[in-house]
């Protein structure tokens, strides 16, 4: 097979659900699997007869945040459609989604091309939605869960200018990372809060129009897309070369025999009937609010990422806060005191990714907010709490949340600054081991440190080592 006489075109659709408290049109928890299943519903998200949706401004604020992220302009009128189809897990029967008014569009995004230079992916559009009820599959029974029905969805589309799973690959992971920077999603792709779909065709070189393109839909990786475009390349050149028809259809990835396979021939949009949604008048999006929600946002990814090297951070110390969603959490760790900000960093890279790997339960997932997370590196490097009891804090604040001061006090881990106590400590200590201040008095000095050892388990996690050590060094003068 002679790959490269052909240019290969990739396209890549992304959908993830939006970090608001509530639905898209109603106010049930938009907390899909932390409340029992089919609980968390209303007339509206079932769409029965005689309820009305309300737009959620929260929703629609992380959209325009979304689309400024992306460097896309925000219409400033919107409105949504019906699309209409039928489907299992559609309980409603149609979804209220955008074609025509999108929220956002022309826009891009930066990433290092196949060709080493930096290549803006256009966007297309950012639009909103709602999301539809999860099914499961048991045996031979089908379960439905529609508290996910109605939640917040974005979906986002590129222009089809990637040349390989590989730039498809860099854009999805990038488009991560701005997202969870900014808060307006949290794209756990394992919870589905992030869905990528991507369309792929290959022409001659030269030729003027696109081929048939193959939809690839929602991978559970990063890396399964990738693989799944490089498959599809190399079956679209197959199929052209054996003299062979390709079909517009969509395919799945079968990661365990690396293959795709097919799902069902493609629709076209009039094949939804989509109409204006009567229930919902058009809404105006005011340039003004929308320059406000502008100021609010935090520096942009690229450049928080430049300003952390220039505060003296690692690349690979980046690239750790990245991949575990860490940066944003950093940003509102440090906010009012940036900088604070190599400090924190150091702490989360060493400490919290340590925590994140031993109870298997990443930061996102965990109850320290950022808030506590600096007030409890504030209280070791000001000498209130000492590294050991610096780590059990940080491990009852992960697994069960609550204010950094608090815990340390419920938990007496604030460090003895009562000089008498640890002098109390040493003389006993001494009083049980004089033979070792006895070697110690003869020259033998190595045992200092075993002396210090046995104080410092006598205060336990209060123990302040510089303290201790220091007072330990004067009672061994004088003893
Ligand atoms: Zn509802």
């Amino acid at each position: 097979m002679s790959e490269r006489k052909y240019v290969t075109t990739v396209g890549v659709e992304v959908h993830v659900e939006l970090a608001t408290r509530t639905k898209m049109f109603c106010s049930c928890l938009n907390a899909p699997q932390d409340v029992p299943p089919n609980t968390a519903v209303c007339p509206v998200c079932l769409g029965l007869p005689g309820s009305l949706p309300v737009i959620n401004r929260e929703a629609v604020r992380l959209g325009v945040v979304a689309a400024l992220a992306l460097n896309c302009a925000v219409n400033d009128r919107i409105w949504f459609e019906r699309k209409n189809y039928m489907y299992p897990d559609l309980v409603k029967g149609y979804q209220i989604s955008q074609i025509v008014s999108p929220l956002g569009g022309n826009g891009w995004l930066a990433i290092i091309g196949d060709d080493g230079e930096e290549k803006r992916i256009l966007i297309n559009r950012v639009h909103l939605e709602e999301d539809t009820a999860r099914l499961s599959h048991a045996g031979d029974n089908s379960l439905i869960d529609v508290n996910r029905s109605g939640a917040p969805l974005m979906e986002i589309v590129t222009e089809p200018v990637m040349r390989s799973g590989r730039e498809a690959e860099e854009y999805v992971r990038k488009l991560r990372a701005i997202l969870v920077y900014n808060g307006v999603s949290r794209c756990r792709i394992q919870r589905g809060e992030m869905r990528v779909e991507a369309n792929v065709s290959i022409a001659p070189e030269g030729a003027t129009r696109l081929g048939v393109r193959t939809e690839i839909k929602n991978q559970a990786g990063f890396n399964h897309m990738r693989s799944a475009v490089e498959y599809e390349v190399r079956r679209h050149a197959g199929v052209i070369e054996s003299g062979g028809t390709l079909h517009q259809e969509t395919r799945g990835w079968d990661d365990a025999n690396q293959r795709t396979f097919v799902q069902r021939s493609k629709e076209d949009a009039h094949d939804y009937r989509y109409f204006p949604e009567p229930d919902l008048p058009p809404l105006k999006i005011d340039p003004a609010w929308v320059k406000e929600i502008g100021a609010g946002m935090a520096t942009g990814y690229e450049d928080y990422v430049r300003g952390l090297l220039d505060h003296g951070l690692s690349p690979a110390d980046i690239e750790a806060l990245s991949r575990n969603d860490a940066l944003g959490f950093l940003r509102l760790a440090a906010a009012d005191m940036p900088e604070k900000t190599p400090l924190f960093a150091k702490r989360l890279v060493k400490d919290v990714f340590a925590l994140a790997n031993s109870t298997a339960m990443a930061l996102d997932e965990s109850k320290l907010r950022p808030a506590a997370f600096r007030d409890a590196a504030l209280l070791l490097e000001n000498g209130k709490i000492a590294a050991e009891g610096f780590r059990t804090l940080l491990d009852l604040l992960y697994r069960e949340g609550g204010a950094a001061e608090q815990v340390a006090r419920g938990n007496q881990l604030f460090v003895e600054t009562d000089h008498g106590a640890v002098e109390e400590a040493i003389r006993k200590v001494f009083a049980g081991n004089a033979a070792m201040v006895a070697e110690f008095k003869a020259g033998k000095t190595a045992v200092r440190n075993a002396l210090l050892g046995r104080t410092m388990k006598a205060l336990g996690k209060k123990a302040d080592p510089r303290v201790v050590s220091g007072l330990l060094d004067e009672a061994l003068k004088n003893a």
